[in-house]
């Protein structure tokens, strides 16, 4: 294992226990009138049996909050740890843009290095592109972020 490999193991450890952004209180999970700055997803991955509902909340052009709950693998919970870490603050193009970035390295088996400068810690998760089984765990709440996100208005 190169020492590179550690340091991304290490960070998804890390950041599956840290659970950034896993505040979504339970009570607003079914929530069915939400503000039209405010976008919410539900997703499952139940080959793994990850889950995740995610609130993503905007302020103009900017995100403004990121708040989730739920449950599965350290793979898919480091993930929303991480998205959520990074999204605050950005315009939506940004978000967008960072979420294709992401898609394009999960999606290619292991031959598209992630550009750490573009991705951030989401850099660490670019070894899972060649588990194909275990892609859709990192995608989880990426994907949800970018539904709730288009929900906003
Ligand atoms: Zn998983």
């Amino acid at each position: 294992m190169s020492s590179l490999d550690s340091l991304y193991q290490q960070i998804i450890l890390e950041e599956s226990k840290a659970r950034r952004g896993g505040d979504l209180p339970a009570e607003q999970l079914d929530a069915t009138q939400l503000p039209a700055n405010v976008g919410q997803c539900h997703q499952l991955n139940p080959v793994c049996g990850d889950e995740i509902t995610l609130r993503l909340e905007t302020e103009g052009d900017q995100v403004s909050g990121i708040h989730w709950a739920g449950d599965g693998c350290s793979i898919s919970m480091a993930s929303a740890s991480i998205l959520s870490d990074m999204v605050v603050g950005l315009d939506k193009a940004g978000v967008q843009s960072l979420i294709d970035s992401f898609r394009e390295v999960m999606r290619s088996r292991g031959k598209h290095e992630a550009d750490e400068d573009v991705l951030g810690d989401a850099a660490a998760l670019s070894g899972v592109s060649k588990f194909p089984a275990r892609v859709k765990c990192a995608m989880l709440a990426w994907v949800a972020a970018e539904d709730a996100l288009n929900q906003t208005r």
